[in-house]
């Protein structure tokens, strides 16, 4: 069965505050019916809170808007994050919102639950403490590109933000996929010269890197390379999506059924991912809110409204070149974003099939 996604657009249709998008989201939120769970209830609004001077996370506004929802409801409110330090410069403070903003694994960072999930490199998912402890969750996200999984939203926000450090190395570690043979290379580094993303390097000891982060598996390097000295594993990317709907569904786990609600914000919808701590110009132009009670639905839903035909091209970082299938996202990064859609669902944890309802 289909899965409910409502959605407020950033347009309107007249001059007057409350036929734009902060007045629409105060509608999306009661229309989400989440009184009867959050009542009474510790309530963690989970949120990536960005790093530094990006200025593209979700605007405090919308925020306070929905802490104040909930308080109304009578919810016990936190909003939290795996860091916090350094939120005040960008407005989320407990003065603003009037909710604590807690570090979900403490403020030593060694409060969590450690789950066994032996997936290659991805042996724990610890599960952040104030998470777990949580009974209800909002999973508050920005939508935008990543460069290890093309797309970061609702799943992202849950898998590498509700857990420890060594959990998200962990995930990282599963990057991969360009092996290189050192007894066949002559270091003749046709291979640097023709990646565009510059993504691969000789180290000081001399040995081939890739920083996969920015590799967009394009195998620029592997077809000049002249001795056959790289190797590419394009399928290897996808252990990195399956990671997240790994880590995300232990964390879901911690909640009883119908306890996690999930918001995508599609604004300042940029090629790169707020941990940046810097913002870059937007990729296509302000879409708007979705709200849902699916994450599988929500990231669908989400991803579909992201189109190659409105893409801005002052949003593609520079010295990127977009490549010519798949999703936008896909053709910026290289990773098809829709597996980690795919790997939610074989968890059963949703469906990709969803019916939008306006909200205005
Ligand atoms: S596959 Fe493409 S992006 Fe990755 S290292 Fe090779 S040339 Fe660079
Ligand atoms: S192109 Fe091939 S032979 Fe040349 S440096 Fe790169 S890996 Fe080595």
């Amino acid at each position: 069965m289909p899965a409910q996604v409502l959605f407020s657009s950033v347009k309107f249709d007249k001059y007057d505050a409350d036929a734009t998008l902060p007045a629409k989201f105060k509608r999306l939120i009661d229309r989400m019916e989440m009184e009867d769970i959050v009542k009474d209830k510790w309530t963690a609004v989970k949120m990536h809170l960005g790093r530094k001077i990006g200025y593209s996370t979700i605007p405090p506004l919308f925020v306070k808007i929905l802490v104040d929802r909930l308080r109304d409801y009578g919810a016990k409110v936190f909003v939290t994050d795996q860091i916090v330090s350094g939120t005040e410069n960008r407005g989320y403070t407990e003065d603003y919102l009037g909710v604590p903003v807690t570090p979900a694994c403490g403020i030593m960072g060694k409060y969590f639950y450690e789950k066994k999930v032996n997936f290659k490199t991805l042996q724990f998912v610890d599960v952040a403490g104030h998470i777990a402890d949580a009974e209800v969750m909002i999973d508050l996200s920005h939508v935008k590109g990543h460069g290890s999984c093309g797309y970061g939203g609702a799943c992202k926000n849950l898998a590498m933000g509700c857990v420890t450090d060594r959990t998200r190395q962990q995930i990282h570690h599963l990057e991969g996929g360009l092996t290189w043979n050192e007894n066949n290379c002559t270091h003749c580094e046709a291979c640097l010269r023709n990646c565009n993303y510059h993504a691969n390097k000789f180290n000081e000891d001399n040995k081939y890197q890739v920083n996969f982060h920015h590799c967009t598996y394009c195998q620029h390097c592997v077809k000049v390379c002249p001795t056959g000295a790289l190797v590419m594993n394009d399928q290897q990317y996808k252990d990195f999506q399956t990671g997240m709907a790994i880590s995300t569904h232990e964390v879901l786990k911690t909640f009883a059924p119908g306890h996690v609600f999930y918001i995508n914000f599609l604004i300042n919808i940029t090629a790169l991912c707020d941990c940046w701590g810097f913002t870059t110009p937007s990729l296509v132009p302000d879409i708007g809110i979705l709200g849902s009670k699916d994450i599988v639905a929500i990231e669908r839903a989400s991803l579909d409204a992201i189109r190659t035909e409105d893409l801005i091209l002052s949003g593609i970082p520079q010295g990127l070149a977009l490549g010519k299938k798949g999703h936008l996202f896909e053709r910026l990064h290289g990773k098809n974003p829709f597996v980690q859609l795919e790997e939610l669902e074989k968890r059963g944890l949703g469906t990709q099939e969803y019916i939008m309802e306006e909200v205005s």
